[in-house]
């Protein structure tokens, strides 16, 4: 069941996911039209010359916002019925931040962003970032707030046992880009698994695992089983042309699956997954396209 795109090169390019998994086939072009709307705020970004990490940063609050994906409004819940998020940014500089089972706030990327411009530490954990946000003047959340009712039918039904991983939608957010300037940053959030321990942390706040930047390979943001993704440091290996063949390789050595979506240096991009449905949008100087 692999699937895969690849783009060629252009001036500027935004490529977004939406989550790799199941999603039912009728709610699939609402999460392509969600990946699309976050695309096109990126893409504005770029247009106007700004920078990578500005457009995926932008990008990423828009899907986090959005209570159909599982990041931000709309975050799957842990055992205890708890919201923890993990984020992470990371330009092609090699400037990074990160947060890791994180209490409710609204916009988790955007707190990966001020340890980024801190640049004192690259991640921060559980309450440690809760403080390190509220020190940057960003405002808790409840979980009432980010809870969506679809999140916690669904964690319902988990903890019922009416449910399994098989029907499970995924649904964690991720953005790469390049911009004029020839940069590239990548940025990725989550509510991470539905029903997870307390204190677990995925792939996506790990800089190698679930996201990686770097301005001579590219930038690339993934999404599925999230342990997989740590035991073979996807991100950082994976490579534009070998983006489907990274993925079975890795489906291969773990049996996890999931998706990616990279972009390289010179503006080409590619999206690939394992799973039964990725949704995505890309944005560039020549191209606007979503699907699922
Ligand atoms: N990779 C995420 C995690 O393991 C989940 C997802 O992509 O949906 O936390």
């Amino acid at each position: 069941m692999t699937s895969a795109r690849a783009y060629p090169p252009s001036q500027f390019v935004i490529l977004v996911h939406g989550g790799a998994g199941d999603v039912p086939a009728e709610r699939r072009a609402l999460h392509a039209e969600g990946c699309l709307r976050a695309a096109e705020a990126g893409a504005a970004v770029l247009k106007s010359g700004g920078a990578a990490l500005d457009a995926v940063e932008a990008a990423v609050r828009v899907l986090e916002d959005d209570p159909l994906f599982n990041a931000g409004t709309g975050a799957c819940l842990n055992e205890d019925g708890l919201i923890e998020l993990d984020a992470s940014i990371m330009d092609g500089t090699g400037r990074a931040g990160a947060v890791a089972a994180m209490p409710p706030f609204k916009n988790a990327i955007s707190i990966a962003r001020a340890a980024l411009e801190d640049g004192r530490h690259v991640m921060y954990a559980a309450h440690g970032a809760a403080r390190f946000a509220m020190q940057k003047g960003f405002e808790r959340a409840t979980v009432e707030a980010l809870r969506t009712d679809a999140a916690f039918q669904r964690w319902k039904e988990l903890r019922d046992g009416r449910a399994s991983e098989k029907g499970w939608a995924g649904g964690t957010v991720g953005a790469v880009a390049r911009d004029l300037h020839g940069h590239v940053a990548a940025a990725t959030s989550t509510g991470g698994m539905m029903d997870k321990a307390a204190g677990r942390v995925g792939d996506s706040p790990l800089i190698g695992a679930g996201n990686f930047a770097d301005d001579a390979t590219g930038a690339c943001s993934t999404t599925g089983h999230g342990e997989a993704f740590i035991r073979t440091v996807f991100a950082a290996r994976a490579r534009v042309d070998s983006l489907a063949a990274d993925l079975e390789r890795m489906t291969a050595r773990t049996a996890g699956r999931g998706g990616a979506i990279f972009v390289a240096p010179d503006g080409s991009a590619a999206w690939a997954r394992n799973t039964a449905s990725m949704s995505y949008a890309l944005v560039s100087d020549t191209t606007a396209e979503s699907g699922s």
